[in-house]
């Protein structure tokens, strides 16, 4: 389902609602019923809710509305409005205030502070649904019929924009899907070169371990200095320092709509860390693609890239043939490791740079 630009999903049937909203009736008719309370509503998106709440409630009441907004879009401005008072004689009455949804509380510190200048016996708050997660209000919630997590929703009187209010049951904004790909191969597949390009296409944070290596060695940092004598043998560097390395990076970018992890992880160790320190964050590898090419074609790229880049490991043939044996043992188990997870894909990595973009993004594409 489409508003305007943004796409929800179906989260609570009408059933589910009228449950809610019965059992937000119930309670409060257990506390009132034998007196006659007024109910004030809060517009505007609390009207189907007030509705259905009094064909819930049959006993005797009274029945108001105040208007307030707070929300322009998908965020709570933080700017509460009134843009009506209640009329009625209200004092002497106990108020129940009946809201569709309370998150961060300040429409309710607003109404709060309304009714704390009117002499009333009693203030309560009701409301339909409660993201108690982020409700950071003072006041205690009286009455809920459901809480729901921390996720934008519409329909049922609650609106996207003005759009929605109609809607008899709720539905739930689609967060965009965070993609996290694992970029693998041998040295010289390509995968620094096709991250280049995936990046952009996805709109994903490139994290080269290799780089991140480089970049401390240029600069001399202790990180740098360590590095360097595995670097130039051809060998790998120690896992917890990888590792450690690794997981600054992903932290330094928390609005990241996905990443690209090339180069890491190239052994088992740093597959599981990894494993383990995405579910930490709530995140996940959606796929690790292979770039498949022979060694023979790697190495003469590798020197080719060697004679131009500068690196030193890329010009001996010896450091390269290293990189092999290195990944041959402890990165190519890693195949087994994510086919078990059903995540492994193997791409062809000789030929046009474009045409092996193509052949990447169509397996992404796919997931
Ligand atoms: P690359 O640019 O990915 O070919 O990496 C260059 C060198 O950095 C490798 O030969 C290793 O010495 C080191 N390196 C990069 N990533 C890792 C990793 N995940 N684990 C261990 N060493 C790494």
């Amino acid at each position: 389902m489409q508003l305007y630009d943004k796409h929800f999903r179906p989260y609570l049937t009408e059933d589910q609602v009228m449950a809610a909203v019965k059992k937000v009736a119930d309670a409060v008719a257990e506390d009132y019923k034998d007196e006659t309370p007024i109910f004030v509503g809060v517009l505007n998106g609390s009207f189907m809710f007030v509705a259905d709440f009094l064909k819930v409630y049959q006993h005797p009441c009274e029945v108001s509305f105040v208007k307030m907004s707070s929300y322009e879009g998908l965020t709570s401005t933080g700017i509460v409005e009134t843009l009506l008072d209640v009329s009625e004689d209200i004092e002497e009455k106990s108020v129940i205030i009946l809201e569709d949804i309370v998150d961060t509380g300040r429409t309710l510190k607003e109404l709060i502070h309304m009714f704390s200048n009117i002499n009333i016996k009693e203030f309560k708050i009701a409301t339909l649904f409660y993201k108690s997660e982020i409700y950071t209000g003072e006041y205690t919630i009286d009455y809920f019929g459901m809480e729901i997590p921390d996720k934008f929703i519409v329909g049922y009187g609650l609106d996207y924009k003005e759009l929605g209010r109609n809607l008899r049951s709720i539905y739930q904004l689609n967060e965009p899907h965070m993609i996290n790909l694992v970029l693998f191969g041998k040295p010289g597949a390509g995968k620094g070169t096709q991250a280049e390009f995936l990046k952009e296409k996805y709109n994903l944070k490139h994290i080269s371990t290799g780089d991140l290596f480089r970049y401390n060695m240029k600069n001399d940092t202790e990180l740098g200095q360590l590095a360097k004598s595995y670097i130039d043998k051809g060998d790998l560097v120690p896992d917890e320092v990888t590792i450690k390395m690794l997981e600054d990076a992903v932290d330094k970018s928390p609005d990241a709509s996905g990443f690209i992890f090339d180069g890491f992880p190239r052994t088992t160790a740093q597959a599981e860390a990894l494993d383990t320190f995405l579910e930490s964050k709530g995140m996940k590898i959606d796929a690790t693609i292979a770039l498949e090419a022979n060694d023979e074609i790697l190495i003469q790229r590798l020197l080719e890239r060697g004679k131009v880049s500068g690196r030193t490991d890329d010009q001996d043939e010896n450091k390269i043939r290293n990189r092999f044996d290195e990944y041959n043992q402890k990165t190519a188990p890693l195949k087994d490791f994510y086919e078990n997870q059903d995540k492994f894909h193997s791409v062809n990595g000789i030929g046009a740079i474009d045409e092996i973009t193509q052949r990447l993004a169509k397996v992404i594409e796919e997931l």
